[in-house]
C-alpha cells in the first residue's frame, strides 16, 4: 500500500472559545474559524485542520459559556468553504466539555461529515455513555480525542477509555508532553502541574491499544505547531522573557504539537480512516517525518501473536535537526537506544529486540488487556539534538497464556 504523509492539527481554538485571546492577536488576523483555516493552509502549510471551539466552558467557577447554534453554524460554514480534498481538508469538530472535566478530562469530538450535530455538553450530560450512544446513531465516523492527558485541573480517566471511539490521544501540545510522568517537557508545574496516572504510558500499562498524535491547542487561532510570538495566556508578555525561561512557562518550549498521518487518500475520509487505524504519529511542533515498521507491521497495528524470532523495529526519520537518539520502548521500559555516530538529520535504522520471553517477563512484564490477552507493545521515541521529539503509535503483540 502506498500512503501519503499528511500533516495536521485537530485542535485549534477560534474566537468562540472563552479562553481565546483577541488582545494577543497581531494585526491582520481576525480569529474567525475561516481565518484559522487560512492560516493553517497558507502559513503553517499543513494539510488538514479542525477548529475545536469549546461547546461548554465553566472554568474558574464562572457562569458557564456555551457555543451557540449560530456560532457553530459559522464554524461549519468555514469547514465547507475550506474543504478542498487533495489540497486542504477540514474536519467539523469541537472541544466537548462538561462540568465533569475534572474526572473525565478534556476531549475533542471529530466527525467525518459536513453537518454533525452539536452534542449536549456541560451540565446536560451526566455520563460519557450518552456520548457513545449518540455516536452509535451517526451514519458516519466520529471520535473523541482526549488531550493534555495529565493536566491537574482536568486529568484524563483511563477507566473511561472507549476503544471504539477513542483510537488516538493527543500527547503533545502547547501545554507540554504527556508521554510519562517525569518527562523533561511536562507542563510547567507553576502553571498547571501534571498528575500521575493519566499519561500515555499509564493507559498503555492498563492494556489499552491507543494511537498518538500531537495538536496545538492554540488559543489564538494559529494552528500547525507554530509558536506564536507571544504568550497565549498572558497577552503582551515579551517573547524574549518566555524564551529565556523566566517565570512560568505556560507553553511547551518544543513547539505546539502536530499530527502526522499516513493516509490512503487525501480526503476527509482518508485521513479519518488513518487516524482510526492509528497509522499516525505525534511531533512537537516541527515536521519531523517518521515511519516505523515492526516485523513488517505498520505503526498502530495489532500484530497478533508475539513472534518467536527477534522483533525488528525499522525506523526511518527525516528530521529537522540532527538526531540525538532513537529509543525503543517495550511495555514502557526503554530497552534499546541508538545514538548516531555522526550528526545527521536523516536516519534509517533497525532496532532489534532479540530478548526471549523469559527476559521480557522480567524486564518489562506483559500487561493484561482486560479481554484475556497479555500484551507486549513497542514504540520508539525519536529525540533530536534540539530536544524536539516524535513518537509513532505503538504496535501490540499478544503473548500465549
Ligand atoms: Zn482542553
Ligand atoms: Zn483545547
Amino acid at each position: 500500500m502506498t500512503y501519503t504523509l499528511l500533516w495536521g492539527d485537530t485542535h485549534v481554538h477560534a474566537e468562540y472559545s472563552p479562553c481565546f485571546k483577541p488582545e494577543a492577536i497581531p494585526d491582520g488576523f481576525d480569529g474567525s474559524p475561516a481565518d484559522c483555516y487560512r492560516y493553517a493552509r497558507d502559513v503553517a502549510a499543513i494539510d488538514f485542520a479542525a477548529v475545536t471551539d469549546h461547546t461548554w466552558s465553566g472554568m474558574g467557577g464562572k457562569t458557564p459559556i456555551m457555543l451557540t447554534d449560530d456560532q457553530y453554524g459559522v464554524i461549519l460554514e468555514a469547514n465547507r468553504a475550506y474543504q478542498d480534498p487533495g489540497r486542504f481538508v477540514t474536519f467539523p469538530a469541537y472541544e466537548w466539555n462538561s462540568p465533569k472535566d475534572r474526572t473525565w478530562g478534556h476531549h475533542n469530538a471529530l466527525f467525518c461529515d459536513d453537518e454533525p450535530p452539536l452534542l449536549p455538553s456541560g451540565s446536560a450530560v451526566s455520563s460519557l455513555d450518552e456520548v457513545w450512544a449518540a455516536f452509535d446513531e451517526l451514519p458516519y465516523g466520529a471520535m473523541l480525542i482526549p488531550h493534555h492527558l495529565a493536566r491537574d485541573r482536568t486529568p484524563y480517566d483511563w477507566s473511561t477509555f472507549n476503544p471504539r471511539y477513542e483510537p488516538i490521544v493527543e500527547i503533545t501540545s502547547m501545554w507540554g508532553n504527556y508521554e510519562y510522568k517525569g518527562n523533561p517537557h511536562e507542563c510547567d508545574p507553576n502553571w498547571s502541574p501534571s498528575v500521575p496516572g493519566s499519561f500515555l504510558q499509564d493507559g498503555l500499562a492498563q492494556g489499552h491499544r491507543v494511537g498518538v498524535i500531537g495538536g496545538s491547542d492554540n488559543h489564538t487561532g494559529h494552528s500547525g505547531g507554530h509558536h506564536f510570538p507571544f504568550d497565549p495566556m498572558i497577552p503582551g508578555r515579551p517573547l524574549n522573557e518566555i524564551l529565556a525561561g523566566r517565570g512560568p512557562q505556560r507553553r511547551n518550549a518544543l513547539g505546539a504539537g502536530l499530527a502526522g498521518v499516513y493516509a490512503e487518500e487525501f480526503t476527509r475520509e482518508g485521513i479519518f480512516a488513518a487516524l482510526h487505524a492509528r497509522r499516525c504519529f505525534a511531533a512537537t511542533g516541527h515536521k519531523i517525518r517518521l515511519w516505523t515498521e515492526t516485523n513488517g507491521l505498520e505503526m498502530g497495528a495489532d500484530g497478533g501473536a508475539l513472534p518467536d524470532e527477534p522483533r525488528t523495529i525499522h525506523v526511518a526519520v527525516n528530521g529537522t535537526a540532527p538526531i540525538a537518539h532513537v529509543t525503543l520502548v517495550r511495555n514502557n521500559v526503554d530497552v534499546r537506544r541508538l545514538i548516531p555516530r555522526e550528526s545527521a538529520t536523516d536516519l534509517t535504522v533497525d532496532l532489534v529486540d532479540d530478548d526471549p520471553l523469559e527476559k521480557i517477563v522480567k524486564v518489562s512484564p506483559p500487561v493484561a488487556d482486560g479481554a484475556g490477552a497479555s500484551l507486549v507493545y513497542y514504540y520508539v521515541r525519536v529525540v533530536q539534538a534540539d530536544e524536539r521529539t516524535a513518537w509513532p503509535s505503538p504496535v501490540w503483540f499478544t503473548v500465549p497464556a
